[in-house]
């Protein structure tokens, strides 16, 4: 088990969760970082007593300052030189639990220090994969992945040769319009769109989730972790979210990893690796659990998931852009200001009229982010 962790993001959906799996099992936190919720942050470190605490948005920061909110011994940091200085300080691992691009940063400032990391910020992944593996091989250090299909493919993969991976196959539930008729999504609302049947998450997720650019986004995620052919990569809707997901091997066997839909396992099972910890989560009764299906993933009804994966065919410029067009158009549906079936739409145009090459540094990545996220913002009424 990992004694002493730092976690990156720990007022939201992963964040809190980690930190109710540290407290569980008494792991130390060094550090924590949020964002805009300042309240769940003073709340966490008077409970977690961490010796740095980091606030990366200007207001929120300006507002913890005048009202004194953080008096304690704790050190107070600002922003995304509070970041780096907290993904630098040396400790058993960093979780990761930044949402979007936002979180690619800290992604390689947690590898250059050294850290190992507890992988939950996909969008990195998407963007600088190959990159980012490079690199974490090149320090020799790990990235244990928190996502539940990522980590349940890390699980499966334990003691096998990967030349001797045939396929995997990553399960969907499908999100809240799983058996909705796709000529009755134009007029989906914000709040039938946030409510996932299985899952409880952050905002963003939750809306990529009912799109199924969250499927795209892990298949990118898995071609780059574990370094398989786009190819070998598929995706099928099982709706119960009790197979996480599973590993075909050349001779026709396959594995799986099955549990309760709850990401606080795959939390304990990054931060016990090679372990691992007692009963993170209840045990699955199968004699109660009654049929589990399986149903082909329709690529007609989820245009997300076939750009997601037509970018793997191009240079990592086309993943920036298909992630940042994401996340602008999910801010933008979030705001009302597009409507569902206006997503897939807009990530097209933009992916459309892009000419990829291949982006080796941060700067030239985080140019482009925000180049695309203006453009978005732009079309659908913004600044
Ligand atoms: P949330 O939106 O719930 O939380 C995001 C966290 O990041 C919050 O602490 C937030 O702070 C902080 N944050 C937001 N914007 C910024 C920014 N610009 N700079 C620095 N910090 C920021 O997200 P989730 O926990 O749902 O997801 C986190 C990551 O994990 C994502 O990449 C997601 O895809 C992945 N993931 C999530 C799963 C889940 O079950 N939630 C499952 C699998 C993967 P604040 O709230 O204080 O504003
Ligand atoms: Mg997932």
């Amino acid at each position: 088990m990992r004694k002493v962790i730092t976690v990156l993001g720990s007022t939201g959906s992963i964040g809190t969760q980690t930190l109710d799996v540290a407290q569980k099992y008494g792991i130390k936190i060094h550090a924590l970082s949020a964002h805009k919720n300042i309240t769940l942050l003073k709340e966490q470190v008077d409970r977690h007593k961490p010796e740095y605490v980091v606030i990366t948005d200007p207001l929120s920061w300006k507002s913890a300052l005048d009202e004194r909110i953080f008096t304690g011994s704790e050190k107070l940091l600002f922003g995304k030189e509070g970041l780096k200085q907290i993904c630098s300080e040396r400790v058993d691992m960093v979780v990761n639990a930044l949402v979007g691009f936002s979180g690619l940063r800290s992604t390689l400032d947690i590898i250059g220090s050294g850290n190992d990391q507890a992988f939950a910020n996909k969008e990195s992944m998407v963007v600088f994969g190959e990159q980012i593996i490079a690199f974490a091989k090149k320090m020799n250090t790990s990235l244990i992945p928190v996502d539940s299909e990522h980590n349940a493919i890390f699980q499966c993969l334990q003691g096998e040769d990967k030349a001797s991976v045939s396929e995997i196959i990553l399960t969907a539930s499908g999100g809240p319009f799983v058996d909705t008729d796709i000529s009755r999504l134009a007029d989906v609302t914000i709040e039938q769109t946030l409510a996932h049947p299985n899952w409880s998450m952050g905002r963003k997720i939750t809306v990529d989730s009912a799109t199924m650019m969250n499927k795209g986004l892990e298949v990118i995620e898995a071609r780059y972790l574990f370094g398989i052919d786009p190819e070998k990569i598929k995706t099928v809707i099982h709706k119960e979210s009790i197979i996480h997901s599973i590993v075909g091997f050349i001779d026709g066997s396959y594995k799986a990893q099955l549990s309760i839909p709850d990401m606080k396992l795959p939390i304990a099972y990054a931060l016990f690796y090679p372990k691992r910890s007692k009963a993170a989560v209840k045990q699955l009764d199968f004699s109660a659990l009654g049929a589990l299906s399986f149903k082909k993933t329709d690529l007609m009804k989820y245009p997300c998931l076939r750009l997601a994966y037509e970018s793997l065919y191009y240079e990592n410029s086309m993943r920036v852009v298909l992630n940042a067009a994401n996340e602008a158009c999910v801010e933008a549906f979030l705001d009302s200001k597009i409507k569902y079936l206006d997503i897939p739409k807009y990530i097209e145009k933009m992916m459309s009229a892009h000419n990829d090459i291949t982006i080796n540094n941060y700067d030239d990545l985080l140019a482009l982010d925000n180049e695309i996220h203006s453009k978005v913002s732009y079309a659908t009424g913004g600044r």
